[in-house]
């Protein structure tokens, strides 16, 4: 069966990663969370004071930062920063406060995309984020764009953060969701955009097995599409 590229972008905590992670496993494929590394050169960056206004300090960092992915015992991909396993330092608040203006950094974009290229160079790859429909992947057979209202989608992310043991109330996930899509949507380095030929689902009143039924449906569809 000929191998495809699935990109799923969207606006934060609309159910990427879930759906994006089901996916893969359903085809055998791999799963690559482009947040993640925005979140893991944000975690670098924070641990040696490197100044997002310091053009100099940010090419010397990316030269440092080695990113790589590993699937744990559970079959759970983790990311990896220069040899150490960050996946649970990545998803704390302080992190979430500071990836989005981090992302707006084009040095940061390109050294992300070079890489996100090398792992889809042979496809079978489900990548979740912010521009991979248009800019990463802009040739990817199948494309998404998620969206959900935001109370649900906050309430999601709460319960995310409390199986991970962090109890933080909606108000603050609200403000924090609100602002990143802000700052992803108004960038001007690949801004969040539904590229013109992804479709668009509202995960708002649909349940993770519909999303991920759907969304299989739609893969098998293309998988056999001559
Ligand atoms: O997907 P997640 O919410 O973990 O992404 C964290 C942040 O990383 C986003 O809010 C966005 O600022 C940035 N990001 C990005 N481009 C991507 C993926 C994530 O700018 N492809």
């Amino acid at each position: 069966m000929r191998k495809i590229l699935i990109a799923i972008d969207g606006y934060s905590a609309c159910g990427k990663s879930t759906t994006a992670k089901k996916v893969a496993a359903i085809f055998g494929y791999q799963y690559i969370d482009s947040g993640a590394m925005y979140r893991a050169v944000t975690l670098f960056f924070l641990n040696h004071h490197i100044s997002i206004t310091n053009p100099k300090a940010i090419t010397k960092a990316l030269s440092e930062i080695h990113l790589s992915f590993h699937v744990n015992l559970h079959g759970q991909t983790e990311i990896f920063l220069n040899g150490a396993n960050v996946e649970k330092k990545i998803r704390k608040m302080r992190i979430s406060e500071n990836v989005s203006p981090v992302s707006t950094i084009r040095e940061v974009r390109q050294a992300m995309v070079t890489q996100q290229h090398k792992l889809g160079k042979d496809k079978g790859i489900v990548m979740d984020g912010r521009d991979i429909g248009t800019v990463v992947f802009p040739e990817a057979e199948l494309k998404l764009f998620l969206t959900a209202d935001i109370q649900v989608r906050a309430w999601r992310r709460q319960q995310e953060l409390l199986e991970k043991g962090s109890l933080i109330d909606l108000d603050s996930i609200i403000t924090n969701i609100t602002e990143r899509d802000r700052i992803d949507s108004s960038r001007k380095e690949s801004p969040l955009l539904k590229a013109d030929d992804a479709l668009e689902i509202d995960t708002t009143h649909i349940t993770i097995d519909e999303q991920v039924d759907e969304v299989v449906r739609l893969a098998v569809s293309r998988i056999m599409k001559k």
